[in-house]
C-alpha cells in the first residue's frame, strides 16, 4: 500500500504546540471554513501540474478579516501560507506544504468599478468570466483572455502574470494591473501601486519600498543583460521594474509601478486583498484570417511577418489538432471551412477595430502579403461574427481532446511556454521536434505564435521513466532557448517545475537580487516557500502526484472499465487492447486518473457540469473534488478500505448523476459512472437503508403499488403523514410526490400494442416513471407516431423471460443505490427482449432520458456483449427519432398551430449529456408560429430521488434556483413549459408552489397537441 500522503517540504513549525493547537487556533478565530482531515487535506495537495504536497489544513476564509487572523496565527506558528485560486496553476505554483488559503468561496466580489477611468477593483477570487459578464452592459472588459477564463481568478491571474491569446494587443497580467492591496506575512498591510504614491504608505514599507529600489539600482546592468526582452516572460520577479526590458513596457508612462514586482510572485511575496484592474472598450469588430500552410516549418516562418500587420492574435493549430477536430461530427464541418486543401498547420489571425473597415482593411492586407510570401489563394476570409466564434471553440476543443488520452503516458507540461523571437521559431520549432524524437516521444503544437509562446507537451509516463526524460528534454529545450536568447518560462510560471531554472535563466546576481526580495517582504519565509527562490528540482519524484511506488490497490469493479486499462504508444499513437494496461483496479482506477487537476470543472455559467459545485462552491462538490477523492483512496492514501469510507461517501453525497462531466470534462471523467461504482462497494460495506431500499426496488413493487394506487397515496393527503414518512424513512416532508395511477399505460397497452411486433417499425420502451406516474407522455407518443404513419409496437418482456408479466425496467433505481447486479438482470431482459426487434431494424424508442440513455450509457459497461452495442446503436428517444425522420424528409406529422406562440424548453441533464437538445428544439420548431426559448441552465436539481432525500432538500432547491426557476417564474404566463425528464416537471411544480405553480410537459406532449385533429394516417411504413 502506498505511504499516506506526506509532506516533503520541512518547515519550522512551532513543534512543542504541535498541529492540533495550530487547528483549534485557527477554527475559533475564523469565521470560515477550516479543514483539517485527511481527504480535504488531499483534495488540496494538487493543482494542474504533475506534483502533489499535502498542506497543514484549509482555510476557507469568509472575509479579509479571516485571512488577516490567519496569518497571524500561521506566523505564531511558523507555518507557511499558501493563496489559492482556481488551483489551475500547470507547475506546482498551488501545492504546499502550509495552510492553504481558497479565496474562491467568499472572496469574491467586484468593489468598485468607474466606467469613466475604465478601471475596477476586485477581490482575489473573482474569476475573469464572472467580472467580464459585468463588465459587459457597460462595453468595458479585461482583456487578459486566459484559456482558463471559467475558473481563474484575478487573484491566481495575477499571482502567476497570466498571459491570454490577445497578449500582442492588451499585454499580460503585468500590463493591466494598476494597484495592489497586500498583506505581508508579518501583518502588514499597504497598497502597492505607483512609486510616487508609496510615498504615503507605512514606515515598514517605506524602508521596503528604499531597499527595492537600491536592489534596482545596484543590479540594473544585470537586469539589461540577463532579462529576456522578449514580452512573454514570466519567470523570476519582474525586477525588469525597475529598468524596463519587456517589448510591450508595463507602464504607459515609464515609471516603476511596485504592484508590478507582486504580479507573477506566485503568493511567495504577499497575500493579494484586492486588485486595482486597466479595463478597456470591447472591441466593436472583427475579422479572422485562417491562413493554410503546406508545412508547420513554412507557418512559423511566417509568424514574423503578420505581426507587422498588428493582429490581436496569431494562434497556431497543426495537422494533428486539425486531424482532432475534424474526428469531432460537431466541429468537423466549422474546420473544413477554414480550410483549404490538406494543410500541415494553420494560423488563425485575427484583426479588430473601432469600425468595421480597419479589420476587413487589414484582413485584405493579409491576403496581399501571403501573395507576397509565396502563398497566394491560402487564406480564408472570415467577417461573420458566428462563424468566428465557431472556429475559436473549435482551437479550444482540439487541445481539450489531446488532454483525454488514455493510458499512463500524458502529455506533460514543463517546456510548453518556453518564448523565443519570432525570427527563430520556425527553426525552434523544428529542433524540438527532434529532441522529442530523439526520446520516443511527440508533441503537438497549438496556440500563441504571434508571441513566440508555442505551447506543447511531450507525452510522457510519469510513473515510469518520464522523469528522467523530462529532465533531458528540459536540459535541451533550455539550450534551444539560451541560444534564441528566449525566455524559458513564458506563460504558466516557475512553481515547482521551474523554479530550479530561475537560477539558469537570471544567473547567480540576479537570484541573489530576487532572494534579497523574498527575505524583505518575508523575512520569516512564510509565503508559499520554495517557490521562484529556493525551489526544490523539477524531478524530484518525492514531490509527484505519481511518486515511486505509487500503485492502485487490487480491486473487483461492479461495472466494465476495461476501456480505460490500455497502454497507450506515443510515437505511433496506438492504444493496446482493452484491459491490458496493467490496472489492478480492472481500468477503474486509470479512469478515475484522467483528471488532472486541470479545474474546468468550476465553471458556473454555462453547460451543466458541476451543479453541486455551483450550489455550494466547495471543492469536496466539485468533479475534481470527488476524482481526487477517488484517486487519493484508490491508492491507499486515505487509510485501508477506503473506497467505501464516509470520506468517500461525504464527496459523492451531493453528486447528482447528471452526467455533465462525462461530456463536459475535457478529459472525460464521467463521475456519474463512478458513483455508481462507488455505490456498489459502499452497499456492499454497509447495506442500505429502507428508504434507498424502497427506491431501488422500486419497479418490482409498482405493480401492486398501482393496484392500490390510493394507498400510497394517501401521503399526499392524510394529514401528517408526509411528516411521518420523513421521520420513518428519511422522505423530504417538504416534497409533494407523484400519484400513483390506476390507468397505468401497460395495463391498457392492448390498444397501444395493436401493431404487431413483427413489422413494427418503431419499439417503445414504456419506463416505469412513464408507466405508472404519467401514462398520457406514453400515450402521446403512440398518437404522434402513428400520426406520423409510423407502426408502433410497445415492448414487453421476452417469451423466456425469468419474470414475464413484469414490465421491462432499465434498472436505473437499482444502479443509483449500487445494487449492480440486480440493474444487470434488469439489462439483460431489456437487451434480450428488445434484440429480435433490432436484429430487423426496428428503432427502440423511449421518452425518459435517464431512462432511454441508460441503453447507451451503462448498459454498454456491464458486459452485456454485443448485442447490447447493437441495440445501443438503435436506441433513440423519441425527439431523437423524429428529427432523425425529418432530416431524412420522411416524416409528415400534420401539424397545426397551438394557442401559444411561445414554449420555455429545459433539457434533462443527460439529454445534454448525449447531445440530444438539439433533436428537441427541432422537433418543437416542427409547430407553426411556436417560438421557443431553452433556459441555460444546469441539473434541475431532483435528480431521481435526490431531491426527495430530506437531507438534499435544501441544496436540491438550490441548484434549481441557480437558473431554473427564476427562468421559469419570469416566463409568461401562456408559455408553454417544456422538461422532458420526470424529474424536472415534478421540481418545477414543487419550486414555483408557493409561486403560482407552473406545469410542464414532455415535448411529445406538445406535439400531440398540435396534431390536427382527425384520424391518424393508416400505418404506412
Ligand atoms: C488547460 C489550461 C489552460 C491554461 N491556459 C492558460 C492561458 O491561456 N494563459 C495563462 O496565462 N495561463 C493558462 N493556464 C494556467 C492557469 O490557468 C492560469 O495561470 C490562471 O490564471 C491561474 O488562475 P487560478 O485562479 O487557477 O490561480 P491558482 O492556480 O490558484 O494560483 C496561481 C498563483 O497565484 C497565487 N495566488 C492566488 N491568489 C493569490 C492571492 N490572493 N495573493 C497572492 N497570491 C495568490 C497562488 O499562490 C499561485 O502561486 C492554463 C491552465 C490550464 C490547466
Ligand atoms: S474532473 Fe475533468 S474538468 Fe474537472 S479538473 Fe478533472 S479533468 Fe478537469
Ligand atoms: S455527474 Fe454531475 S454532479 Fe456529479 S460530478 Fe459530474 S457534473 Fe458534478
Amino acid at each position: 500500500m502506498n505511504a499516506p500522503l506526506s509532506r516533503p517540504l520541512v518547515f519550522h513549525r512551532n513543534r512543542e504546540r504541535g498541529d492540533g493547537e495550530f487547528a483549534t487556533r485557527l477554527a475559533h478565530a475564523v469565521a470560515g471554513d477550516v479543514f483539517f482531515d485527511q481527504a480535504s487535506r488531499g483534495r488540496y495537495s494538487t493543482d494542474a501540474s504533475i506534483y502533489q504536497i499535502e498542506p497543514v489544513g484549509v482555510l476557507v476564509p469568509k472575509s479579509i478579516d479571516d485571512v488577516r487572523a490567519a496569518i497571524a496565527i500561521c506566523r505564531e506558528f511558523s507555518v507557511p501560507v499558501l493563496a489559492r485560486g482556481a488551483g489551475s496553476s500547470q507547475c506546482g505554483q498551488t501545492v504546499g506544504a502550509a495552510l492553504v488559503i481558497d479565496q474562491t468561496k467568499y472572496l469574491n466580489r467586484i468593489v468598485a468599478l468607474d466606467r469613466d477611468a475604465m478601471t475596477a477593483t476586485v477581490e482575489p477570487g473573482v474569476v475573469l468570466d464572472q467580472l467580464n459578464t459585468s463588465l459587459r452592459p457597460h462595453g468595458l472588459w479585461f482583456p487578459v483572455d486566459v484559456s482558463t477564463s471559467a475558473q481563474a481568478t484575478l487573484g491566481g491571474m495575477a499571482g502567476n502574470n497570466s498571459c491570454g491569446s490577445r497578449s500582442i494587443a492588451f499585454g499580460n497580467m503585468v500590463h493591466n494591473v494598476l494597484a495592489v492591496d497586500a498583506i505581508l506575512s508579518d501583518g502588514t498591510e499597504a497598497r502597492f501601486g505607483p512609486m510616487a504614491e508609496m510615498d504615503t504608505a507605512p514606515p515598514r514599507v517605506r524602508e521596503l519600498v528604499g531597499r527595492l529600489r537600491a536592489i534596482g539600482t545596484r543590479e540594473r546592468d544585470e537586469i539589461e543583460r540577463r532579462v529576456p526582452r522578449v514580452m512573454r516572460r514570466v519567470g523570476g520577479y519582474n525586477i525588469d521594474v525597475f529598468a524596463p526590458q519587456s517589448e510591450r513596457p508595463y507602464t504607459t508612462g515609464g515609471g516603476v509601478n511596485l504592484a508590478h514586482l507582486l504580479v507573477g510572485s506566485e503568493g511567495s511575496l504577499a497575500f493579494t486583498r484586492r486588485l486595482a484592474l486597466k479595463l478597456c472598450a470591447v472591441p466593436r469588430h472583427r475579422t479572422l484570417g485562417v491562413v493554410n500552410f503546406p508545412t508547420l516549418y513554412k507557418a512559423m516562418d511566417c509568424a514574423r511577418h503578420i505581426v507587422r500587420l498588428g493582429p490581436a492574435a496569431v494562434e497556431l493549430v497543426d495537422r494533428t489538432m486539425i486531424d482532432l477536430a475534424r474526428g469531432n461530427p460537431a466541429f468537423r464541418p466549422v474546420i473544413d471551412a477554414a480550410l483549404i486543401g490538406e494543410p500541415e498547420a494553420i494560423l488563425l489571425v485575427e484583426f479588430i477595430g473601432e469600425t468595421q473597415d480597419d479589420p476587413v482593411r487589414r484582413l485584405g492586407e493579409l491576403v496581399a502579403l501571403m501573395g507576397d510570401l509565396g502563398l497566394a489563394g491560402s487564406v480564408v476570409q472570415m467577417t461573420d461574427a458566428g462563424a468566428q466564434r465557431a472556429l475559436w471553440e473549435v482551437r479550444k476543443a482540439g487541445l481539450n481532446i489531446m488532454m483525454s488520452m488514455k493510458g499512463d503516458g500524458k502529455p506533460v507540461s514543463f517546456i510548453e511556454d518556453c518564448a523565443v523571437p519570432l525570427e527563430h521559431l520556425a527553426e525552434y520549432v523544428d529542433r524540438l521536434t527532434q529532441v522529442f524524437a530523439k526520446y520516443g516521444t511527440r508533441g503537438t503544437w497549438y496556440a500563441h505564435a504571434s508571441v513566440g509562446t508555442l505551447h506543447v507537451r511531450p507525452i510522457l509516463d510519469m510513473r515510469r521513466d518520464g522523469a528522467a526524460k523530462m529532465r533531458a528534454i528540459a536540459e535541451e529545450a533550455s539550450a534551444l532557448v539560451r541560444e534564441y536568447k528566449g525566455a524559458f518560462s513564458g506563460e504558466h510560471g516557475d512553481g515547482l517545475v521551474r523554479s530550479e531554472w530561475v537560477g539558469w535563466q537570471f544567473g547567480p546576481r540576479l537570484v541573489g537580487a530576487f532572494e534579497e526580495i523574498k527575505d524583505l517582504f518575508d523575512p520569516a519565509g512564510l509565503m508559499n516557500p520554495g517557490k521562484i527562490v529556493r525551489g526544490t528540482r523539477m524531478d524530484d519524484a518525492t514531490l509527484f502526484r505519481f511518486r515511486p511506488g505509487h500503485r492502485t490497490l487490487p480491486l473487483a469493479t461492479a461495472l466494465d472499465w476495461s476501456a480505460w486499462d490500455v497502454h497507450h504508444d506515443p510515437v505511433a499513437d496506438t492504444l493496446s487492447a482493452p484491459g491490458t494496461g496493467g490496472d489492478p483496479a480492472r481500468g477503474f482506477g486509470k479512469a478515475v486518473e484522467m483528471c488532472n487537476n486541470n479545474g474546468h470543472c468550476r465553471k458556473f455559467d454555462a453547460g451543466t457540469m458541476c451543479p453541486s459545485y455551483r450550489a455550494t462552491r466547495d471543492e469536496q462538490h466539485l468533479t475534481r473534488g470527488r476524482a481526487n477523492t477517488l484517486r487519493l483512496a484508490l491508492s491507499g492514501q486515505l487509510g485501508p478500505n477506503a473506497l467505501a469510507s464516509e470520506a468517500v461517501r461525504a464527496a459523492f453525497d451531493l453528486c447528482v448523476s447528471c452526467k455533465g462531466c462525462r461530456r463536459e470534462c475535457p478529459t472525460g471523467v464521467d463521475m456519474a459512472k463512478m458513483k455508481i461504482e462507488f455505490r456498489h462497494h459502499w452497499q456492499q460495506a454497509h447495506g442500505l437503508s429502507l428508504k434507498d431500499r424502497l427506491v431501488a426496488h422500486l419497479p418490482r413493487w409498482a405493480p401492486w403499488a398501482a393496484r392500490v394506487p390510493w394507498l400510497p397515496n394517501l401521503r399526499g393527503t392524510l394529514p401528517g403523514a408526509s411528516r411521518i414518512g420523513e421521520a420513518l424513512l428519511g422522505f423530504s416532508a417538504r416534497r409533494t410526490f407523484p400519484a400513483w395511477r390506476r390507468d397505468t399505460f401497460l395495463r391498457d397497452a392492448g390498444m397501444a400494442g395493436a401493431d404487431n411486433a413483427g413489422d413494427a417499425d418503431v419499439v417503445l420502451f414504456v419506463d416505469t416513471f412513464s408507466n405508472y406516474f404519467e401514462p398520457e407522455n406514453a400515450r402521446a407518443a403512440v398518437n404522434v407516431l402513428r400520426a406520423g404513419g409510423y407502426r408502433v409496437h410497445v415492448a414487453r418482456a421476452s417469451g423466456d423471460d425469468e419474470r414475464p408479466g413484469q414490465p421491462l425496467c432499465c434498472g436505473r433505481t437499482y444502479l443509483a443505490a449500487g445494487l449492480v447486479d440486480d440493474a444487470k438482470r434488469e439489462a439483460r431482459r431489456v437487451v434480450a427482449a428488445l434484440a429480435p426487434h433490432v436484429a430487423r431494424g426496428a428503432a427502440i424508442v423511449g421518452l425518459e432520458p435517464s431512462c432511454l440513455l441508460s441503453l447507451r450509457d451503462e448498459f454498454l459497461v456491464m458486459g452485456l456483449g454485443e448485442a447490447a452495442q447493437r441495440l445501443a446503436d438503435n436506441a433513440f428517444l423519441v425527439e431523437e427519432f423524429l428529427a432523425r425522420e425529418h432530416r431524412a424528409g420522411r416524416l409528415l406529422l400534420p401539424l397545426a398551430p397551438l394557442p401559444q406562440t411561445r414554449a420555455l424548453l429545459h433539457g434533462h441533464c443527460h439529454q445534454k449529456a448525449f447531445d440530444a437538445m438539439g433533436a428537441v428544439r427541432e422537433v418543437l420548431g416542427l409547430v407553426p408560429n411556436l417560438a421557443i426559448d431553452v433556459v441555460e441552465s444546469s441539473c434541475c436539481g431532483m435528480a431521481g430521488n435526490f431531491g426527495y432525500d430530506a437531507v438534499h432538500f435544501d441544496v436540491s432547491l438550490r441548484m434549481a434556483e441557480l437558473a431554473l426557476l427564476p427562468a421559469v417564474r419570469a416566463a409568461a404566463p401562456d408559455t408553454l413549459l417544456v422538461a422532458d425528464g420526470t424529474s424536472c416537471r415534478h421540481q418545477i411544480a414543487d419550486g414555483t408552489r408557493d409561486t403560482g405553480m407552473r406545469e410542464a410537459i414532455h415535448c411529445i406532449r406538445v406535439l400531440e397537441r398540435a396534431l390536427v385533429a382527425g384520424d391518424p394516417p393508416a400505418p404506412s411504413r
